[in-house]
């Protein structure tokens, strides 16, 4: 591991450790790591190269304007701003979460708060960047009311829009934060517990038009699915397997850069 590595991943456990204890973050002194022998890690590409899908009409523009006139379920009803998602238009993961929290309601954007700024500094320590080579999206696109979980068919209505996501953004790896996205894309009822550290696969169902795909040809992408950075927040017990499953993730993306 080199200084800098090991200098992100100390802050981030260092955040998680403050916002358990006293809700918000303390000062601390500066780390002076040192690198490991050996510690050459490929850099990862600030971007997923993949070819533009041909003669698609669709475009993140469009979903996003689509998710605004949206009144498919009543979360439209009780949202401040819809939040479609934001990063690069060629990802090498798409973060998952499930939906958006009073931040992301004010503020139109993806895990803008507490939890957001912990998921910045976990990407941050296996070398990604939410505005370079990330996608950040939710299973729904308007906040649930009091942060609940959003409902079965509130998720249904609103998964056209992130299949539309997926199919355009072609993302090399899609990382599952917490039970309900990992649940829901997964279309499973196993536990997060039972779904975390180890990679399974999740094929789009529908063209980059938005139509359904009867017989599809798109390739599965990987999926990790891990805690949601808020339940990190919430239990430090967790930081260890969330830890776990970076470097899981890290390794993945490794292999992809040499593929
Ligand atoms: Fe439409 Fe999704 Fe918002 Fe429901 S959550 S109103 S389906 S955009």
């Amino acid at each position: 591991m080199t200084a800098e590595e090991k200098t992100i991943l100390a802050h981030f456990l260092d955040l998680a450790d403050d916002y358990v204890c006293c809700g918000h973050a303390r000062r601390r002194e500066e780390y002076a790591f040192e690198d490991d022998e050996a510690a050459e890690q490929p850099a990862l590409p600030l971007a997923y190269m993949i070819e533009e899908p041909e003669g698609s009409s669709d475009s993140l523009e469009a979903i996003a304007g689509d998710v605004s006139a949206c009144e498919a379920c009543p979360l439209y009803k009780t949202r401040t701003l819809p939040v479609p998602g934001e990063g690069s238009g060629h990802p090498l993961v798409l973060v998952i979460g499930e939906g958006p929290g009073a931040d992301e309601d004010k503020a139109g954007r993806p895990f803008v708060g507490r939890a957001g700024q912990l998921l910045d500094k976990m990407l941050q320590s296996i070398g990604l960047d939410r505005n370079k080579n990330c996608y950040i999206a939710n299973m729904v696109k308007c906040r649930p009311p009091e942060n609940r979980d959003p409902e079965p068919d509130e998720i249904t209505a609103c998964s056209r829009f992130l299949e539309r996501q997926i199919t355009l953004l072609k993302p090399g790896i899609i990382l599952c934060a917490g039970r309900v996205a990992a649940q829901s894309l997964l279309k499973t009822a196993r536990g997060i517990n039972a779904l975390r550290g180890e990679f399974t696969e999740y094929r789009p169902e529908c063209n980059s038009d938005g139509a359904a795909e009867p017989e599809n040809t798109e390739p599965a992408i990987p999926v990790l699915c891990t805690f949601h950075p808020s339940a990190v927040l919430r239990d430090e017990n967790l930081k260890r397997p969330a830890w776990e499953d970076l470097k899981l993730l890290k390794t993945r993306l490794e292999s992809l850069n040499k593929e």
